[in-house]
């Protein structure tokens, strides 16, 4: 980096400008090898990629130094790169060319006078540029290279890292004073001097115990690159800021750099801190140092950069920065100092000075001791927040008056657990839940009692110091409440009205009202629990922050001990999620998410109705299917009305694979044949035949090679991106028909066909025109029957149709339904002729004990109810045309969208690296999915490359909600994932 003021060791010289012709020239001349040039953006120094003449592989980047640089500068650079390349092999960095006359590296005499020219490998691969997003993977990877520069050049030493940098953090804080006058925005001089003051005080007590050493110093997002193709970082440039100094410095500097980037907090820089920790253990003064670093860091970047732009109003690749730099500044800023490092403490595993539950209170309490003591549950499993209530912003208020007029004193909302109760709207957000004070309602106007301790009194707060600790009471304290002159000098705390109390160390200002659950354990440690000082009961520390936002608990390891490995969860890291309201899902540290993908929730999470029904059949009765009751009968009159008049007799199961399971035993029982046509890449469920005629590989990869002898498949109708495509797609149909025939011919006459009506599996493709018609038509003929898989696709979802075999203008023999019919309750059904139906007797006599069971029947008439009334599949309809616009319209953005598929709520985002080769994007969909996560958004891929974005939300999706999910997607596809 350029500096710009003469105060250290270097002074600034205009970069050498030589013409190409002369470079060639040299390049001749001096190093032996004729070559092309190609001229590269430069900062400081001049810098071309060279290539032998006519090679189209480049030979290396020619660096015509800033005659600024001494030669012994340009000795060290080039030296440590070579330790650096030597220690650390996996690393790639750029060491000196070998040429024919040895190392190319010389001094020229050129048109600009005595200049160093050195040619230094090419290293392929992209920088972080930019503001783009780091996912955590990057961020680590970052950290890593860090730590691996600083361990190669750990013993390194060379006379020039005696020079004094600009860039050299110990000096950081001189560079401020230096600067800060010339400053002529106050705005910026307030904020710099009020960060780099803090950082001061919180450096000075470690300053003399950082071990120091040879360093890169500039391991920055511009300074490192990832491989076309990969995304974590492997190589590290631009030795130009080599010297020796703090070792933490090193980190510090990368830290910085994450900053500014799309999304980044100072959470954000955590898997950098953990990486290098891990390979070059930070000592505890190391992390303590580690955010007063960054934050001078900040400080020095923004007064330089505005200096720079300053002097040299043309330099656009300076003014560009200009806001990177300031948001670095800003963000190191947004949380304080202390609460930082307690932050990478815990992410370290270290030991925080006053332990995880804060600083004692010394004092007396505040409180007279209550009589009786009410806490409030507002966290995502407490009733209180059931039917939607967290909605509500009067929810908590309700609760705690309700409490005192049962006869409570006092009522109090615990600090440190999270709250859910009056979120508000629930747009996907990461709001701040967790309560860093404990809110109090008192049953009657309370004096504070009095005892040591001094209180200062400020509108709307009142605040006790005692010993090291004050106390901050706020909220609507009244006139009088804190009155100085009330008598005996007594403070008052008024009545019935919530009263935050928040615990701080003395002297400071109090706590944000709520922070992240991510911060909570980091703000605690800092700033303690108000509970003792209340005269009541400390909150447990809240539990420790996970690698994907939420709160660490072992739930997900017992999870793991105890399941089937093939049992999977959806996410590497998942959020715990504890409740469901319409199309959100709510996490246990009460973060709402947007559900864009469970159609197993037909109707909404949790729907009252739904609730209602299932609750009311348990009180009354539930039992097993043999049994006459009420409700069997009722639902299946209700299903069996929903299909056309023919499909008039419904078997009751308890999920999809039962479901597909019976309706191709049903196939066989009424033909008296063993053979099934299935469609290739779909999915029909696990048990024995249903999984039998699944050959999606995403669900076994060996699925083809494993088929039973009695399967047989004809293509995936995808006319996107099968084997006929588009305009041609009408052909697979006559091929389709082709298979049955010849089996018919071959003597094995199948028993029937099984498909989906509508394309699930593969995103929510429609299948040709008349492909149904067709190959229906071939079975029939050959006396085999037809069974629509409408698990995924039926019941409303596709909008325009109920059923997804409407949309195909066909009528099936078998349909075979679950999933939505239940709402996330086990309940599937067959619905069939009755001709068929009692040809199953040859098998004996049909039983599933649960299937249809009074609460599965009960629930399903609810679902139908709430589908009807609340009239669901016109909202598939209406919000669904709207989403699909929103997102094909995407498609004229990025390029990445090959096209989006479906109808209705039931919709697929195709992403293709290459809309002519239709490669497909897997990786990019999982880390587009996991960027969704952090944004809110439950999305996951589906389709036999897992290239496509399943859209499959519960029905009542609001239009809104649509919104929020496209403007998040388009988000991620702009800033990157
Ligand atoms: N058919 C289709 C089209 C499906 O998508 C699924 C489940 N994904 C099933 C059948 C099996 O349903 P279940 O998981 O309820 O057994």
């Amino acid at each position: 980096m350029t500096q710009v003021f003469d105060y250290f060791s270097q002074v600034d010289l205009p970069t050498p400008t030589l013409p190409e012709a002369e470079v060639r020239a040299l390049v001749a001349d001096v190093f032996g090898v004729e070559v092309d040039v190609q001229g590269l953006g430069s900062q400081q120094d001049q810098n071309l990629r060279l290539f032998r003449s006519g090679h189209p592989e480049p030979l290396g980047v020619l660096k015509i130094s800033n005659p600024a640089f001494s030669e012994a500068e340009v000795d060290l650079q080039d030296r440590a790169a070579a330790v650096v390349a030597e220690r650390s092999p996996q690393l790639r960095v750029p060491r000196l060319v070998e040429g024919p006359r040895g190392p190319m590296s010389a001094w020229w005499q050129t048109s600009q006078g005595r200049l160093h020219a050195r040619v230094i490998e090419n290293v392929a691969g992209r920088t972080l540029m930019g503001s783009g997003y780091l996912s955590p993977a990057v961020v680590a990877g970052m950290g890593e290279l860090a730590a691996a520069v600083s361990r190669a050049l750990e013993d390194f030493t060379h006379p020039a890292t005696a020079r004094v940098l600009q860039w050299d953090l110990r000096h950081a804080s001189r560079v401020v004073d230096v600067l800060l006058p010339s400053e002529p925005d106050p705005a910026v001089r307030e904020l710099v001097q009020e960060a780099a003051s803090a950082a001061r005080e919180a450096l000075a007590p470690v300053a003399g115990h950082l071990p120091v050493q040879a360093g890169h110093f500039d391991v920055t997002d511009d300074n490192v690159l990832r491989r076309e193709g990969a995304a974590v970082p492997d190589a590290v440039i631009d030795f130009g800021d080599v010297t020796a100094s703090w070792r933490v410095a090193e980190i510090a500097v990368t830290v910085s750099s994450v900053l500014h980037h799309d999304g980044a907090s100072p959470e954000s820089a955590l898997p950098a801190v953990r990486a290098f920790d891990a390979r070059r253990h930070l000592l505890d003064a190391e992390v303590s140092a580690l955010w007063p670093l960054v934050v001078l860091r900040g400080a020095v970047l923004v007064l330089s950069g505005r200096a720079q732009v300053r002097l040299d109003e043309g330099n656009d690749y300076a003014s560009a920065a200009l806001d990177r730099e300031l948001r670095v500044l800003q963000q190191a800023v947004s949380v304080p100092l202390a609460v930082l490092t307690a932050m990478t403490r815990e992410a370290l595993g270290r030991r925080q000075a006053d332990g995880p539950a804060g600083p004692a209170w010394s004092g007396e309490p505040l409180l007279p001791p209550p009589v009786r003591t009410v806490q409030l549950d507002a966290s995502t499993e407490s009733p209180l927040n059931d039917a939607g209530a967290w909605r509500e912003a009067g929810t908590l208020d309700a609760a705690a008056l309700a409490a005192l007029d049962a006869g409570a004193d006092v009522v109090g909302l615990p600090a440190w657990v999270p709250v859910l109760a009056a979120a508000g709207e629930p747009l996907p957000t990461g709001p701040d839940r967790t309560p860093t004070g404990t809110t109090v309602w008192l049953a009657r106007a309370t004096p504070l009692t009095p005892g040591g301790g001094r209180v200062a009194r400020a509108r709307g707060s009142l605040t006790w110091t005692a010993g090291g600790g004050a106390v901050t009471v706020s909220g609507a304290l009244g006139e009088d409440a804190g009155d100085d002159g009330a008598p005996g000098g007594a403070h008052v705390l008024p009545a019935r009205t919530p009263l935050l109390v928040q615990r701080h160390p003395a002297g400071s200002t109090p706590p944000p009202a709520r922070v992240t659950p991510r911060l909570a354990r980091a703000w605690r440690a800092v700033v303690g629990d108000p509970g003792a000082a209340l005269g009541l009961p400390s909150s447990p520390p809240p539990s420790s922050p996970s690698p994907a936002g939420g709160a660490e608990d072992d739930v997900l390891a017992r999870r793991h001990r105890v399941l089937a490995e093939v049992q999977e969860h959806y996410y590497g890291a998942p959020p715990r999620i504890e409740r469901g309201w319409r199309e959100h899902l709510v996490t246990v540290d009460g973060r709402v998410l947007l559900d864009m993908v469970n159609n197993v929730a037909s109707v909404g999470h949790a729907h009252p109705r739904v609730v209602e029904a299932g609750t009311r059949q348990m009180h009354l009765l539930n039992t097993n299917s043999r049994f006459h009751y009420r409700a069997i009968t009722d639902y299946a009159e209700r299903l069996a009305a929903t299909l056309p008049d023919e499909l008039d007799t419904v078997f009751f199961v308890n999920s999809g694979s039962e479901a597909t399971d019976l309706a191709i035993r049903l196939a066989m029982a009424s033909t008296g044949r063993r053979d099934v046509v299935a469609m290739r890449e779909a999915y029909h469920g696990w048990t024995y035949a249903s999984d039998a005629v699944s050959t999606s590989i995403q669900d076994n990869p060996n699925a083809l090679e494993t088929r039973p002898d009695w399967v047989h498949t004809v293509d995936a109708a995808n006319s996107y991106r099968g084997r006929h495509r588009g305009q041609d797609a009408w052909r697979y149909a006559p091929e389709a028909v082709a298979v049955i025939d010849e089996l018919a011919a071959s003597g094995r006459p199948p028993a029937g066909l099984i498909c989906e009506t509508f394309f699930g599996n593969a995103g929510g493709v429609a299948l040709p025109e008349g492909y149904l018609e067709q190959v229906y038509a071939a079975v029939r003929r050959h006396g085999g029957i037809a069974v629509a898989d409408e698990v995924q696709v039926g019941f409303g979802r596709l909008g325009g149709w109920f059923w997804g075999f409407e949309q195909q203008g066909v009528l099936p023999d078998v349909v075979a339904v679950a999933k939505s019919i239940g709402a996330g309750h086990p309940l599937g059904a067959v619905i069939t002729r009755r001709e068929i139906a009692d040809r199953y007797r040859t098998q004996g006599y049909f039983f599933s004990s649960t299937g249809g069971s009074p609460v599965s029947a009960a629930i399903g008439s609810a679902v139908l109810d709430v589908i009807q009334t609340e009239h669901l599949q016109e909202n598939a309809r209406v919000v669904g045309a709207h989403l699909k616009e929103r997102l094909t319209e995407l498609g004229d953005r990025h390029d990445l969208v090959g096209t989006v598929h479906g109808s209705g709520l039931y919709l697929g985002v195709e992403f293709v690296r290459d809309r002519e080769t239709l490669e497909p994007a897997t990786e990019e969909t999982a880390a587009i999915c996991d960027r969704l996560l952090e944004l809110g958004v439950v999305m996951q891929p589906t389709g036999d490359h897992l290239n496509v974005l399943k859209v499959k939300p519960p029905l009542c999706l609001s239009q809104q909600s649509a919104d929020a999910f496209a403007d998040a997607l388009d988000h991620v596809l702009t800033t990157g994932w």
